[in-house]
């Protein structure tokens, strides 16, 4: 039997206008700038004049996942429909889709099957401008930097130390490493620079942990942009802020910083917003979305990329500490297919029954359930994604296996059936959100940068401790003293693995992570640990999702999977 695409789901539902959805969340016209019939921006002063009660917050993460993607997104979706079916005011918090991905391999991020937000072709498409203002921003910089340097260099920026490198929303490797500056005197400085995706962009992490207009600005003062002249011991930093960027740059992020709304193919409310990358940045939507969900719903569901090591830790560690934030629930999606391949099953072989590889491939499951229980300290629910391809044999032994090991779980069947099919743990995360709990981070600010890298390996990667290389080393030393010694940590590494090693499946113990760089994205406020080499500007597969993207005479989309 065929399954309809995503796309033929979304242009199958009936939307409402985005002024009904906007009524049903109880948002006031005067916050409410539309973007045609079924989009709008709510403003963020909002936040700051509603007096309801906050809702309860529940973050969707996962296990390690195949490369295919686990359905985080598609389960965030739909246990916000179920919710709604038994009766709850309920919103979602999601990430917006880089056009990179779209082009790419992985498709869009607008979830899958009868529990996906729309308009899926806008969502996964331009959208508001967000991301587009993002890289104007960013190139604005980025002019402003080699503009300083060709006009007499009063800060005296070393041009082969420029950190800022240029973007553009595609995936491109041809732009990864370029020489610019080229054609003589008056056509520059000639210097090594290259494009990053835009997602990687400094200011999308940047824009996603602002509270307000007022922060947005300080946090874009306070880029680093490149370092002087002199011997390693005399060079400073030099930031966005000594450019005087700033103000314009934040003229240009005024709109992007407000939060999207659209709806879920049920009609549930749903705010699209921000997409950092989740290795090198914390890979949330923005806090401003949560909070607006927050402010707005009893219950805000938001999800976090890749599996619980990188998107839950970072979730919890760095995002809600910065924004204040206190999760009531997590949701750990599970599917057959990602617990087989942790079990050692080749990915073509992913759709064959196989019991034992299965069985193989649980602990990694339950070392995530155990961080977020006994380190985090959140009540938690496995939510194992139906597929088409499980068989009932497969399903059954990962509930029994949950059930005998005392963890919770819910059969989430969202993707083939919308909100009906999530009504189990709908009810269960309901139940969750009323029990009370005491949030713990990971690590504490206080201590040395390799303290709080040890904590993490330690304690939710599972390994014996941290390396640094003698590269990482100096680079500590200059970290803390230039003052960024108390920031939180973004660790830099594999999605596939608890370890730095994308071999390494399961729930491997006693290894150690190596960090061979460490680098401050100061607006953020965040230390980015690298373990490997992480591509900031992604390429095209073979076989681009491109070729397959068409669109009629009407303006109808289609092949957007
Ligand atoms: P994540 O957010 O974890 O990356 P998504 O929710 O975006 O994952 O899903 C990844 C892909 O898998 C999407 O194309 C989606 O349609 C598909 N998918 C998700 N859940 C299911 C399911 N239960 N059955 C079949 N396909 C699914
Ligand atoms: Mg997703």
């Amino acid at each position: 039997m065929g399954y309809k695409s995503d796309i033929e789901i979304a242009q199958e539902c009936e939307m409402l206008p985005i002024t009904q959805i906007a009524q049903k969340a109880g948002i006031d016209d005067k916050y409410l700038e539309q973007y045609g019939k079924y989009k709008a921006k709510i403003d963020y002063n909002l936040l700051k004049e509603s007096d309801k009660k906050d809702g309860k917050l529940i973050l969707v993460t996962a296990i390690n996942p195949t490369p295919a993607g686990e359905g985080k997104t598609t389960t965030t979706v739909g246990l916000a429909d179920g919710m709604q079916k038994l009766g709850k005011s309920v919103m979602v918090a999601l990430r917006e889709p880089s056009l990179g991905p779209v082009f790419g391999v992985k498709g869009g991020a607008a979830g899958g099957g009868y529990a996906q937000v729309v308009p899926m072709e806008d969502i996964n498409l331009h959208f508001t401008g967000d991301f587009h203002a993002i890289g104007a921003a960013n190139n604005l910089l980025a002019a402003m930097i080699d503009n300083h340097i060709f006009q007499g260099n009063a800060l005296n920026i070393d041009p082969r130390k420029v950190t800022w490198r240029r973007c553009v929303d595609m995936n491109d490797r041809q732009l990864r490493n370029v020489i610019d500056g080229l054609g003589g005197r008056t056509n520059g400085m000639p210097r090594e620079d290259g494009y990053d995706i835009t997602v990687a962009s400094e200011i999308m992490a940047v824009l996603c942990l602002a509270s307000d207009i007022t922060d947005l600005k300080n946090r874009l003062a306070r880029m680093i942009v490149g370092y002087t002249y002199g011997k390693p011991s005399e060079q400073k930093p030099v930031t966005a802020g000594d450019l005087h960027a700033e103000g314009a740059m934040t003229a240009l992020l005024k709109d992007a910083l407000k939060p999207n709304l659209v709806q879920t193919l049920e009609h549930v409310p749903a705010i699209v917003h921000g997409g950092p990358f989740a290795n090198i940045a914390h890979g949330c939507n923005s806090v401003t979305a949560t909070k607006m969900a927050m402010k707005l719903a009893d219950y805000a569901i938001t999800e976090a990329g890749f599996g619980a090591d990188l998107g839950a830790e970072k979730f919890l560690d760095i995002k809600c500490r910065m924004a204040d934030l206190h999760p009531n629930a997590v949701v750990i999606v599970a599917t057959v297919r990602a617990l087989k391949y942790n079990g050692g099953v080749a990915k073509a072989d992913l759709n064959n029954e196989n019991l034992e590889a299965l069985q193989k491939g649980l602990p990694n499951l339950l070392k995530h359930v155990n961080n977020i229980k006994n380190v985090y300290k959140l009540p938690c629910v496995v939510a194992i994604n139906a597929f088409p391809t499980d068989t009932k044999a497969e399903l059954d032994l990962v509930e029994a296996k949950c059930k005998e090991l005392g963890v919770n779980v819910a059969l989430s069947e969202v993707w083939a059936k919308g909100g009906e099919g999530g009504l189990k743990l709908a009810e269960e995360v309901i139940r969750l959100c009323e029990e009370p709990n005491d949030f713990t981070y990971a690590y504490e600010l206080e201590g040395s940068i390799e303290d709080k890298l040890n904590q993490i390996v330690q304690k939710v990667y599972g390994g014996k401790n941290v390396v640094l290389t003698a590269n990482a080393q100096k680079q500590a030393k200059q970290l803390e003293a230039l003052g960024f010694g108390n920031c939180p940590i973004c660790v830099a590494k594999t999605q596939y693995s608890l370890t730095d090693d994308q071999t390494k499946l399961g729930a491997p113990t006693d290894f150690e992570v190596t960090v061979r760089n460490l680098k401050i994205s100061a607006g953020a406020g965040f230390i980015v640990a690298l373990t490997g080499e992480i591509m900031t500007m992604p390429g095209l597969p073979k076989v681009p999702a491109a070729e397959r993207i068409d669109v009629d005479e009407t303006g109808k989309i289609t092949g957007l999977f």
